[in-house]
């Protein structure tokens, strides 16, 4: 785990903690869902901020079609380094946390 990885990761606690509000709906199930998720991020400014909105995180699983989303059980997500490697989002995460963009 790499203290800058810890930093950031912190960071986006705090933000989603002091009430950033994310779109955490609709989630992105279709390509097309997923393909203007991950086009509004690559145009925005690509900050911390922009990611978490647009990408809609949680500090919390969100549950949606009888489904547990969270970070745990993604595919993108790295469990020893607790972390997020969809490139677009490219970002240090909690197990527990969940973002529209989550996938089996
Ligand atoms: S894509 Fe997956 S691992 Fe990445 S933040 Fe979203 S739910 Fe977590």
């Amino acid at each position: 785990m790499s203290d800058s990885d810890d930093k950031i990761r912190k960071q986006a606690e705090k933000l989603l903690k002091d009430g950033l509000k994310t779109e955490v709906f609709p989630r992105a199930y279709t390509q097309e869902q997923i393909q203007d998720v991950l086009t509004r991020i690559r145009q925005s400014d690509g900050s911390l901020e922009q990611r978490l909105i647009i990408g809609g995180f949680t500090l919390y699983p969100i549950e949606d079609e009888d489904i547990e989303q969270a970070c745990e059980t993604c595919m993108y997500y790295l469990v020893h380094r607790r972390y997020c490697e969809l490139p677009e989002l490219d970002v240090p995460v909690e197990a527990e946390w969940s973002c529209r963009l989550w996938r089996i």
